[in-house]
């Protein structure tokens, strides 16, 4: 199953996405603290310096890991209003919504206000909704086209493209 994962620390947030690693290993090369696949979760910030960290994940030959500043924002996963939604304090400055139908569900929304745009949020949101529907073993679609280009670029591999 694809695993579409953040690990954040007060200052960065790691990406990963299973579908995209193939196991080459750099990122456990370049910081053995933080990536060490067998520990769960295998990703762990805290045990190194992020410049360290930030410069494994440059090392990743495939796109599967990510890394973003947090900017103080977070982001929490609203079941109840079927939405993820990023904060910074309790100044809502972007959602990403999705629609449950038959127990899938689809990516209808994600937006961030102007001001807050290229810091990584967008991502961030899509993540945290696609992760809560992994661990719930839900399907995922979107209409939404950022969150498209994010299922087409994991499906883009599956298909071998
Ligand atoms: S370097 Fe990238 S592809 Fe290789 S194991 Fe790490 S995350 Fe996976």
């Amino acid at each position: 199953m694809n695993v579409h994962r953040t690990y954040e620390n007060e200052d960065i947030v790691v990406f990963w996405n299973s579908e995209k690693c193939f196991h080459a290993k750099r990122c456990v090369t370049g910081s053995p603290k933080t990536f060490d696949p067998s520990r769960r979760p295998w990703i762990q910030l805290g045990h190194a310096e992020n410049p360290e960290v930030w410069q494994a994940i440059e090392q990743c030959p495939s796109g599967a890991l990510g890394v973003a500043y947090r900017f103080g924002i977070d982001v929490r996963f609203e079941e109840d209003r079927n939405r993820s939604a990023s904060y910074e304090g309790e100044t809502q400055v972007g959602e990403c919504e999705y629609q449950v139908m038959d127990g899938h569900w689809t990516i209808a929304h994600t937006g961030v206000r102007p001001e807050y745009e290229g810091r990584g949020i967008a991502k961030r949101l899509v993540y945290a909704v696609l992760e809560a529907a992994e661990r719930r073993g839900v399907e995922v679609s979107a209409t939404c086209s950022y969150a498209q280009r994010i299922l087409g670029d994991t499906q883009s591999r599956r298909d071998g493209m």
